[in-house]
C-alpha cells in the first residue's frame, strides 16, 4: 500500500555505508539545511565526485500543502502503529485517562507476539528463580557489540515488571493463565555458553491451549470499553515539526485524503521495522537479504515510521539488526535471496510454507559442498549468517530415525521447544515416533527428503560427485564425534551431538526466515528520539522495532521474548512519562 505519490525517489548518496552514516547524522532529516545538503550530495557524491549507484530507500518527505489536508484532529498523545507496542501503549493510556489517538496503517491490529520477557515478576518469584541483572546487562551489551544504550536497557529492567503486571491483569481477566518459561534446564541454564535468563512469559488456557483472544485483540477491547478506538486505514505520511524544533503531530494518508493529527504532549512511533522493504533492507543489511529463503514479517512494516523520523531530523542506529529464524525450508537446489523482484515473483515464500520449526534443532548441518561448516548449537541466525557468505546461501540439515529421542535430549528453548513438545504427540505406545506423520506436509510437498541410506539421501538432496563424497564423509565424522561424545571440530556440547545410523534418514535444505528488523530511530532511556547531536527531539518518542539503541547485528535469541518485552515496556514508559 503506497499512497504517497510525490515522494522523490531520487538517490542522495553513493555508498551503502554512507546511507547509514548520513541517516545517523540526521542529514536525511527534513530540516531545510539538511535537505539542501542532502540534495547537494545527490548531485556530487559525499566527496564531491559524481555519485555512483544511488541507494534511494530513504527518499524525501512528501510535500503536503496546508490546503491538501482534508481533516484535522487534536489529542494529547498520538500513537502511530497498532501492533505490539502501540496496543500496549493505548491500553495503558486508556487506563491512565490520557487523551490519545491511535492511527494504524492496516485494517486490523497487528499480530500478537506471544512470548515476552520481564524481570522479577510474580510467577518467577513464586518459582524462586531470579535473573542475574549484571550478567544480563553484560550479555545484552556483548550481543550489541556496545551499540546499545545501557541506560535504556536499565529502564527496561527496572520497569518490565510493571509492564508484566499491566499485561497480566488484562490477560488473566480473559481467563488466560501465565506460564513462566525456562527455569529447569539440563546442565544449568540453557546448557550453552550463552546466558539464558529465566524471564520469558506466555499464556495458555486451562487446557494448555490458546482458546482466548490474542493480547492485542484484548487490548483493543480494553480501549473500546474506555470509549476509544483504533483509527484504521491511516498510514503515516510525515511528521509535523515546528520551527522551534518540537514535533507537534503527524499527517496521514487515508482513503479520505490527508488527515493531520495534532498532539499537544507527544507523538509515539510504534510502526515496527522495515522487513517488508527489500530496498531498505538490501542497503542496510545485505547479510539478511542474502540469507533469507522464507518471509514471516508483517507486510505493513515497510519502515514508514523510521523514514518519517529521519525526514524530521532524527538519527538512526549506525548498525543494522534483524531477526532471522533458521527455519526457511525449501526444495533442494533453491538459492537464498530476497529482492523486490524476487518477492514480486513469489520468492521467498511466506510461512506456513517457510517456517519449519525443526530447522532449529542442532543436528548435523552441511553447506552446499557437503561440508560441515559451523557449530549447529547456536542462535537462530548464526547458521543463515554463515551460509550467506557461501555460494547459494543455503545449507542442509540431516537426521535419522532417532529424531524424536534426539530432540528431547537437545532440549532447545523458546519457540524452538515446540518441536520436542509437538513430536510427543506422534509417540506410540511402544515408545517409537511416527515421523512420516510428523513430517507429512513437508515430505508431501517435496521440500523434505527421506531415504533409506545416506547415499540415496545425498542424491535426493542434489549433492553431485565431490559434494556427495564430502557429505558422506561429514556424516561419518559426525558419527565418530557422537561416539566420542566430544566435538573438537566445532565445539558443540556433547548432549547436542547425535548419530546418523538408524534409517530412515532425512535431509532439509534450509535458509533463514525473516521475521523483523530491530534497528531504528536512536532513542534515549526515556524513549525520546535523538537528533544527530544526540539531543532529544521534543515531542517525538519511539518504541519497539522502529526504535534503535538496543540491538546490533543480530537478535539475542537466548534472551527469549526480549524483543516484545522491551517493546511493550518502552511503549508503556512513554505513556507514563506523558500522563
Ligand atoms: C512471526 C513473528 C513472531 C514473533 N514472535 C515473537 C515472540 O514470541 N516474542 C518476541 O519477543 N518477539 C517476537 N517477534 C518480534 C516482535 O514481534 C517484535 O520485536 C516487536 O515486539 C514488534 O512490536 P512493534 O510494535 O514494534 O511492531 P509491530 O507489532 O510489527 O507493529 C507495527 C504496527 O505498525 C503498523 N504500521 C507500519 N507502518 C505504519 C505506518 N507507516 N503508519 C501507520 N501504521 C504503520 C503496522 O501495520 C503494525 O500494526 C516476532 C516477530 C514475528 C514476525
Amino acid at each position: 500500500m503506497e499512497h504517497i505519490t510525490d515522494i522523490s525517489r531520487r538517490g542522495f548518496i553513493g555508498s551503502v555505508a554512507g546511507v547509514g552514516a548520513l541517516a545517523a547524522l540526521g542529514l536525511a532529516g527534513c530540516a531545510p539545511k539538511a535537505a539542501a545538503e542532502t540534495e547537494a550530495m545527490a548531485e556530487t557524491g559525499a566527496a564531491g565526485e559524481a555519485a555512483p549507484a544511488a541507494a534511494d530507500w530513504l527518499g524525501t518527505a512528501p510535500d503536503i500543502a496546508e490546503g491538501d489536508i482534508a481533516a484535522t484532529k487534536d489529542c494529547d498523545l498520538l500513537i502511530v502503529g497498532a501492533g505490539n507496542g502501540g496496543m500496549a501503549a493505548a491500553a495503558y493510556a486508556a487506563d491512565a485517562g490520557v487523551d490519545f489517538i491511535l492511527c494504524e496503517k492496516g485494517e486490523t491490529v497487528g499480530a500478537t507476539r506471544h512470548w515476552f520477557a520481564a524481570l522479577g515478576t510474580r510467577p518467577f518469584k513464586e518459582l524462586g528463580v531470579e535473573v542475574d541483572r549484571q550478567r544480563l546487562m553484560g550479555e545484552i551489551v556483548r550481543y550489541s557489540q556496545g551499540n546499545c544504550d545501557q541506560r535504556l536497557i536499565r529502564m527496561w529492567m527496572d520497569e518490565s515488571n510493571d509492564m508484566f503486571e499491566f499485561v497480566d491483569g488484562i490477560m488473566t481477566a480473559s481467563g488466560a493463565v501465565v506460564i513462566a518459561d525456562e527455569f529447569d534446564m539440563p546442565g544449568g541454564m540453557g546448557g550453552t555458553p550463552f546466558y539464558t535468563p529465566p524471564f520469558e512469559h506466555h499464556y495458555v488456557d486451562e487446557n494448555g491451549g490458546r482458546e482466548f483472544d490474542e493480547r492485542n485483540v484484548l487490548f483493543e477491547k480494553h480501549i473500546n470499553e474506555a470509549g476509544r478506538e483504533v483509527t484504521f486505514g491511516h498510514e503515516l505520511a510525515k511528521l509535523v515539526r515546528e520551527e522551534d524544533g518540537r514535533v507537534t503531530g503527524a499527517i496521514f494518508n487515508t482513503p479520505e485524503g490527508y488527515v493531520q493529527v495534532n498532539a499537544a504532549k507527544g507523538v509515539l512511533l510504534t510502526t515496527g521495522g522495515y522487513a517488508a522493504n527489500p530496498a531498505m533492507l538490501t542497503a542496510l543489511s545485505p547479510v539478511t537479504t542474502q540469507s533469507v529463503t522464507a518471509l514471516g514479517y508483517n507486510q505493513n512494516n515497510t519502515g514508514g515510521g523510521i523514514k518519517a523520523a529521519l525526514w524530521a531530523g532524527a538519527a538512526k542506529d549506525l548498525t543494522s539488526a534483524t531477526m532471522i529464524f533458521d527455519r526457511g525450508l525449501v526444495a533442494p537446489g533453491t538459492k537464498a535471496g530476497y529482492t523486490e523482484e524476487s518477492v514480486e515473483a513469489g520468492e521467498p515464500q511466506f510461512p506456513g510454507n517457510g517456517q519449519f520449526n525443526p530447522g532449529t534443532q542442532p543436528f548435523l548441518k552441511v553447506n552446499m559442498n557437503g561440508e560441515r561448516f559451523a557449530n549447529e548449537s547456536a542462535d537462530y541466525d548464526y547458521l543463515p549468517h554463515a551460509a550467506a557468505q557461501l555460494p547459494g546461501g543455503t545449507y542442509v540439515s540431516v537426521w535419522d530415525g532417532n529424531f524424536g529421542e534426539d530432540v528431547q535430549r537437545f532440549h532447545t528453548l523458546g519457540c524452538s521447544a515446540m518441536t520436542r513438545n509437538m513430536v510427543q504427540m506422534f509417540k506410540g505406545e511402544d515408545g517409537s515416533y511416527d515421523l512420516d506423520k510428523f513430517f507429512e506436509k513437508e515430505l508431501g510437498d517435496g521440500r523434505l527428503q527421506k531415504a533409506d541410506t545416506l547415499e540415496e539421501l545425498a542424491d535426493k538432496l542434489g549433492f553431485a560427485a565431490e559434494a556427495k563424497e564430502n557429505f558422506l564423509a561429514a556424516c561419518e565424522r559426525y558419527n565418530e564425534l557422537f561416539d566420542a561424545q566430544d566435538d573438537p571440530d566445532f565445539g558443540k556440547e556433547a548432549y547436542r551431538l547425535s548419530a546418523l545410523r538408524t534409517p530412515p534418514f532425512f535431509g532439509a535444505t534450509l535458509g533463514g526466515t525473516l521475521l523483523t528488523t530491530i534497528d531504528g530511530i536512536r532513542i534515549n532511556h526515556e524513549c525520546q528520539a535523538l537528533d544527530a547531536e544526540g539531543n532529544p527531539i521534543e515531542g517525538l518518542y519511539a518504541a519497539g522495532d522502529c526504535s534503535g539503541s538496543v540491538f546490533s547485528g543480530c537478535y539475542p535469541d537466548q534472551l527469549h521474548g526480549f524483543a516484545c518485552g522491551r517493546t511493550m515496556t518502552e511503549a508503556i514508559h512513554v505513556v507514563k512519562l506523558l500522563a
